[in-house]
């Protein structure tokens, strides 16, 4: 970090200042020119408060040289991280997983049957909200702890390890036999959820923020991974912007630019970023083309009664066609 001084700064503040910082562990580098003084602050910076430096009456101009997340960094782990789901599932490292399954679970013969088919598809990790964040409170909230119950029978039936939304901390326990918790965007800076799931021993779906920014994306995972868990997926779903053709807007080129700055999985979520069905097949092959390491499709077995998000949810024959195009793909896909 460096901190650029005032002309002819306090004394006595900057004494305070030097003091301060050198207490958080940091070595200082002072340069002193003809017109300006500059700070440069060596070592881990990541707990220090920009806005608070550059507030200070002596500082012109505070700049961050370092990014400010440790243990997501590939600066500090180059090396892809594998994130192995139940026994036999891993994502990252050129292993390219597929999770499919309905928005919500709504019964369990379309529960069961919907696994069945995507397995048969070759996903390999079973979805299914069980608790819904919906924006009006009117609608369909999802069966929530039947869900799950639900969800386990599918993952019995089919052997497909199983992913669910997790919107509250005091819903955890129900978690227990989930392979994967997702945090929904909606719920991406639940600082506390993300702190609770940081002491747990299993793998994290964290999805970008309806309206984040990477950076936010990964101080996200890094509340998770400061825990203790790292076993952190991210995924992108689309960001709200000005176009309202799509429900989101896909934004593909955080792939690549996500894998160099973090060695975390990234993986796609082409249904809620674009909101259109006959969307989701060229913007999975997109994802897969761009080096995401997975993609997460809804699919239901009748759309059109969907009790959730039936405009974008595949059939599992287009599911099966969808998976065809994105592995022929995949041979040919950007790696970095
Ligand atoms: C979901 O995956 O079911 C979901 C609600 O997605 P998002 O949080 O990305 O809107
Ligand atoms: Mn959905």
């Amino acid at each position: 970090m460096i901190v650029v001084l005032k002309d002819n700064p306090d004394k006595r503040q900057l004494e305070n200042l030097i003091a301060w910082l050198k207490s958080m562990g940091l070595d200082i580098h002072m340069s002193e020119g003809h017109s300006s003084t500059i700070m440069g602050l060596i070592g881990d910076t990541s707990e220090v408060d920009v806005d608070l430096i550059n507030a200070l009456e002596i500082v012109e101009a505070v700049k961050r040289v370092q990014e400010p997340y440790k243990n997501v960094n590939r600066k500090f782990h180059p090396d892809d991280s594998i994130i192995k789901i139940a026994d036999d599932v891993e994502i990252g490292g050129g292993n390219f997983q597929v999770i499919a399954g309905p928005c919500s679970v709504e019964s369990e013969s379309q529960v069961c049957e919907v696994a069945t088919r995507v397995k048969e598809a070759g996903a390999k990790l079973y979805r299914g909200g069980a608790f819904k964040p919906r924006t009006s409170p009117y609608a369909f909230q999802g069966m929530r702890e039947e869900g799950i119950k639900l969800l386990l029978e599918a993952k019995k039936q089919s052997g497909l390890p199983i992913v669910t939304e997790a919107m509250d901390i005091s819903h955890l326990p129900l978690f227990e036999d989930v392979d994967v918790i997702q945090v929904g965007a909606r719920n991406m800076q639940n600082f506390e959820l993300l702190k609770e799931l940081g002491h747990l021993d299993k793998p994290i779906l964290l999805k970008r923020g309806l309206s984040s920014t990477l950076q936010e994306l990964l101080m996200s995972a890094e509340y998770i991974m400061a825990g203790g868990n790292e076993k952190v997926i991210l995924c992108e779903r689309g960001i709200r912007t000005f176009e309202t053709a799509t429900r989101n807007t896909l934004d593909l080129a955080s792939i690549p630019l996500l894998k160099t700055m973090t060695h975390l999985p990234v993986i796609v979520d082409p249904s809620h970023a674009t909101g259109i069905a006959h969307l989701v097949k060229p913007m999975a092959m997109a994802a897969a083309a761009a080096g995401a390491d997975g993609l997460m499709i809804e699919v239901h077995n009748d759309p059109a009664k969907a009790l959730c998000d039936g405009a974008q949810s595949l059939t599992p024959a287009a599911f099966a066609d969808m998976m065809d195009a994105v592995n022929a793909i995949l041979p040919h896909a950007f790696r970095g």
